[in-house]
């Protein structure tokens, strides 16, 4: 039997600025929102950790990480301790956990 991997519930918002899920793990956060501004500080600390590399790099999943997914609608249980970051550009690292499926990047 086929397991159903949980997804991102339609109209999913930021916990602290309401700003909307537009895809991934990716708000459209205020200007002021905290969350937005660890998730910036976490990309900018991601691409200084893991340089130029071409592929996948594991970290620990951040509380910031964790409180988006759960925002999301993904249960608390179903989100691993770490994430896989896949290089798809020079600049830019896309985030993904095993056995969730956050769908596509526009
Ligand atoms: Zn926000």
């Amino acid at each position: 039997m086929m397991r159903t991997l949980p997804t991102p519930s339609p109209g999913a918002s930021c916990p602290q600025c309401a700003g909307l899920r537009m895809y991934a793990l990716t708000y459209n956060h205020t200007a002021t929102c905290t969350l937005r501004a660890r998730t910036d500080s976490r990309g900018a600390a991601d691409h200084a950790m893991f340089g130029s590399f071409a592929g996948t790099r594991t970290r620990d999943t951040t509380t910031t990480e964790r409180a988006l997914l759960i925002a999301a609608g993904i249960p608390e249980q179903a989100i691993p301790d770490q994430v896989d970051l896949d290089r798809v550009t020079t600049s830019v690292l896309v985030p993904r956990w095993d056995g969730i499926d956050l769908g596509g990047i526009p």
